[in-house]
């Protein structure tokens, strides 16, 4: 393994930027996307907001000239913005699915160009437990993160015979940015739920997505893959 054209998106930062050093580490050509910050040493980032499709077509132009067409792709950009049902507005429904969902689904067409001339290609989408499990306040985003399922079923039934095998990630509670902006009381509360009684450390999240990338995991299509401590147990 190793020496692969891999994207992550949102890999500048969170559960994104483990991801990428997984790959690094294991001798892969890694490219993230960031919206501005740049990216840490050793990671080729190409600035890319996945609501801008000229952007995403722009940076895949530079990582094909830099690595080679992109062969793991990893659709981990994502964001929240919670509020109870009655008072969620139009525009934040739809912010949360153009970043998470339709920026998703952008980034893997202009992916599938090149995987499917190479007849290869590993696509992880990072979901979520909540996609699963639902999440009061959260209706754009447990919407946006079930969406990926049917995406990536539907990409492994048009695709799966030609050596692409699209799948998903579903993490329960990670420690980042987006888990710190929680209060110590909701933080109490969600860990008094998981069977592991602790959150996951990113890195937990990127051995899987690795082994999801990896030729081991070659006949694995359209699986959901929970990494959340037991949380969302049965779905
Ligand atoms: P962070 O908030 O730490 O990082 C989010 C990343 O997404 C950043 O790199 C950010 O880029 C990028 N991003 C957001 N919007 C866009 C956009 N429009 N275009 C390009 N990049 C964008 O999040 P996490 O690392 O915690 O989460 C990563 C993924 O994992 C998300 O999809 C999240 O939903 C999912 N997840 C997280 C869990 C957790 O507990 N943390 C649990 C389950 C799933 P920038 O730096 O430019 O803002």
């Amino acid at each position: 393994m190793g020496g692969r054209s891999v994207l992550v998106t949102g890999g500048n930062r969170g559960i994104g930027l483990a991801i990428a050093r997984a790959f690094a580490e294991q001798g892969d050509k890694v490219a993230v996307t960031h919206r501005g910050s740049g990216a840490p040493e050793g990671l080729l980032g190409v600035q890319c907001d996945v609501t801008d499709v000229d952007q995403i077509d722009a940076a895949f132009t530079e990582i094909e000239a830099a690595h080679g067409p992109v062969e793991v792709l990893v659709a981990n950009a994502g964001i929240t913005d919670d509020t109870l049902l009655m008072r969620m507005s139009d525009e934040q429904f739809t912010r949360v699915i153009e970043a998470n969902l339709t920026g998703s689904f952008r980034v893997v067409k202009r992916a599938s160009r090149g995987m499917l001339r190479a007849k290869f290609g590993r696509i992880v989408f990072i979901s979520s437990v909540v996609g699963l499990n639902g999440s009061p306040g959260q209706v754009n985003y447990a919407a946006s993160k079930s969406g990926m399922i049917g995406m990536a079923r539907s990409i492994t039934r048009e695709l799966g015979s030609r050596n692409i095998t699209a799948n998903v990630v579903a993490p329960g509670f990670v420690v980042t940015d987006m888990t710190n902006a929680l209060s110590e009381d909701q933080r109490k509360a969600i860990i008094d739920q998981i069977p592991a009684k602790r959150y996951a450390e990113p890195e937990e999240v990127a051995g899987v997505v690795t082994f999801l990338a990896s030729d081991a995991a070659a006949y694995i299509n359209g699986a959901v893959v929970p990494v959340d401590g037991g949380l969302g147990m049965g779905h």
